[in-house]
């Protein structure tokens, strides 16, 4: 799994402590026990300070005087390596991350979620490189656990980025990175993915993950936005690899999207300055464009291959996202990505119905683009 040129490179052997924090709110204990032994077992206990496990007020039975027992016998045969802190009402990933932050004591931290197995030499590039660089952070290389089999998948190299409502992507590699032609060495990062490893003071100098980001998401992209805005630098290390187990459903909420959409915004109003229109944006707020005939019925991009725009009863899914730019160009299903061009919607001229053309061609070739909104029944072509 981890390739042999990692395996085969050599570490100072002044590498500085470790504190692994492991977060989560109802696990499975056994998983938590394999991250344990993974932890354990792949980590040079030189260097292994502990393992702090942070309970998100978890109301699983098994996490309780069970997981206890487990910790006592864990700490008898390794004084002292685990500890548990437990919170008192649900506080969010965000938050927990933090807390694990708070009680550990090792020089660099690995903060990571309960359901993972860390792989063979995962630790020692972690250590080298923030000791080489503190400001660096850290994001591992994710594999993935098969929740339903236990199999492990190798995932291809990638960079950590995002897309604009701010949720995490894996990108292409960076060129400088494949012209060292050198698969161990560290590769620049816009983002991470959550997990992270870090050196401890400098991760709380910067202000830590966002406590206030609610339940789930966003504030891997706050993070990473403040990391390079305030004299930090995120890599991902090749070498460092920890196996991830994607579960079948969370726990801890049964509709996620109002605490992404709510925390992406927040991102946005802090970082992205006049740019933060563009993740409003991308989650369709606000939603202008209202069909006054019936309110129900919304422009839609229609069947992904198509050209072809259709009304469709609303929702707030993308091929919905429509920007009605101030020229009168109207974009429909906004993408707004580099790798993929928007459509606009075009009127052939011919009196069928409007078309999408992507909008480069459409204003290249001329076709009429440009639309007028008139008020109490319908749009009307303008030129
Ligand atoms: N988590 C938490 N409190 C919450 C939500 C999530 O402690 O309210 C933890 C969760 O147990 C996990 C981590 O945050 O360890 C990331 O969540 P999850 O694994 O569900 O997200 P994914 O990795 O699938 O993106
Ligand atoms: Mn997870």
């Amino acid at each position: 799994m981890v390739s042999h040129r990692c395996l085969q490179k050599t570490y100072s052997s002044q590498l500085p402590s470790l504190s692994v924090i492991l977060i989560f709110m109802n696990e499975a204990l056994s998983i938590i026990q394999r991250a344990i032994t993974s932890i354990i077992n792949r980590t040079p206990s030189r260097l292994l300070k502990e393992i702090i496990l942070v309970d998100d007020f978890s109301s699983n039975g098994e996490l309780k005087a069970n997981l206890d027992e487990h910790i006592k016998l864990y700490n008898q045969k390794y004084p002292g390596l685990l500890k548990i802190v437990r919170h008192t009402k649900r506080q969010g990933l965000a938050q927990a991350r933090n807390t694990g932050r708070e009680a550990a004591t090792a020089e660099v931290v690995a903060i990571l979620d309960a359901h993972i197995e860390v792989n063979a030499g995962w630790a020692e590039p972690i250590l080298a490189r923030i000791q080489e660089d503190h400001t660096v952070i850290v994001s591992p290389v994710f594999d993935n656990i098969h929740f339903d089999t236990f199999e492990l998948e190798k995932y291809a190299l990638a960079v950590d980025g995002f897309n604009w409502e701010l949720w995490c992507r894996y990108d292409s590699l960076p060129k400088a990175w494949i012209d060292l032609d050198d698969v161990t060495a560290p590769m620049k990062s816009p983002s991470i993915m959550g997990i992270l490893a870090a050196n401890r003071l400098f991760l709380g100098k910067i202000g830590s993950v966002d406590g206030g980001m609610l339940v789930y998401g966003g504030e891997n992209v706050e993070l990473s936005l403040r990391v390079w805005q305030c004299g930090g630098r995120i890599e991902v290390l090749p070498c460092s690899r920890i196996a991830h187990l994607e579960r079948h459903h969370k726990p801890y909420a049964l509709e996620l999207t109002f605490a992404m959409r709510r925390n992406a915004l927040r991102a946005a109003e802090i970082w992205m300055d006049e740019y933060k229109y563009m993740v409003y944006l991308a989650w369709n707020i606000p939603l202008q464009i209202k069909n006054s005939l019936n309110e129900n019925d919304c422009l839609d991009r229609g069947p992904i291959t198509g050209k072809t725009p259709i009304m469709y009863s609303c929702n707030e899914y993308s091929p919905q996202k429509v920007y009605y730019h101030l020229t009168g160009e109207l974009y429909v299903g906004l993408i707004a990505e580099a790798v993929a061009e928007d459509n606009c919607l075009t009127d052939p001229g011919s009196g069928e119905n409007p078309t999408l053309e992507p909008c480069s061609k459409a204003a290249q070739n001329g076709l009429h683009i440009y639309w007028d909104f008139k008020p109490v029944s319908c749009v009307l072509f303008k030129g």
